[in-house]
């Protein structure tokens, strides 16, 4: 595969979330070159989370194609579209998802139970989440430690190393520090950039904080991207 080509591509995508006032959403052309890190800015509302749902296939959209690594995901039945995204996509939630209960290091291998290609890419899940925290920042020991006891600029951290490990091509991020000071945030950034462009991944985050558009390779605004509409009653 060459280096130019699209890691994702959305093609004339359009969903409608149903009941009244439902918010409607259209995308007539999107896609991400391999290996970029791509910030998409809106506002709260303008459909950031449901065009993240799209691309990760939680949702289907009514009409159009939604490309990862050159597979169309409309195409898939639900249960390979869940293993597609287990083995392409590390995800970073808003609310980081983390299981409060399991320890740290439970938490950052999950992924590999659900994704054989990941497991396979990790010669000793240990060591490499070991080396995941270490790189992103956290301190020796964290992993036996409960996630839940942990601060929130920890638990961002163990997020992103549950997004990183087994280096999916693809990591989606949902507003993943606006929970975090203005400095916290450049710093994991940058921890985070690291290791996506060691692993030969690709970073998608959505934001509502302009602020954070210089440390990126390229922004979008959702506006320019997406015809949205809410019918009024
Ligand atoms: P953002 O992430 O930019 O804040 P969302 O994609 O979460 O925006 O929401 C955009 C709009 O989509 C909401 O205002 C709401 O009308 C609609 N929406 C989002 N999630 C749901 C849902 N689970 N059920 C029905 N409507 C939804
Ligand atoms: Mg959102």
């Amino acid at each position: 595969m060459s280096d130019d080509h699209s890691i994702l591509r959305l093609k004339d995508v359009h969903y409608q979330w149903s009941g009244p006032n439902a918010f409607g959403l259209t995308i007539l052309d999107f896609h991400i070159k391999r290996g970029e890190t791509a910030l998409l800015l809106g506002a709260s509302g303008s459909g950031k989370s449901t065009f993240l749902s799209l691309i990760c296939g939680t949702i289907t959209p009514h009409s159009g194609k939604i490309l990862v690594d050159d597979v169309d995901l409309t195409t898939l039945s639900n249960g390979k579209r869940d293993r597609f995204r287990g083995d392409q996509i590390g995800l970073i939630f808003q609310q980081f998802n983390l299981l409060p209960y399991a320890s740290v290091l439970d938490n950052i291998l999950l992924p590999l139970r659900f994704s054989p290609s990941r497991k396979a890419k990790v010669d000793s899940p240990n060591s490499t989440a070991a080396r995941l925290c270490v790189a992103l920042g956290l301190p020796q020991g964290i992993l036996e430690k409960q996630a839940g006891t942990l601060s929130v600029g920890q638990q961002q951290r163990v997020a992103a190393a549950r997004a990183l490990i087994g280096a999916p091509p693809l990591i989606i991020a949902d507003e993943p520090t606006s929970a975090l000071d203005a400095a916290t945030q450049t710093v994991f950034l940058e921890l985070l950039f690291n290791q996506t462009s060691a692993n030969g991944s690709t970073l998608l985050m959505v934001s509502h904080d302009a602020r954070l558009a210089d440390q990126f390779d390229r922004v979008v605004q959702i506006a320019d991207i997406v015809e949205t509409t809410k019918e009024t009653v």
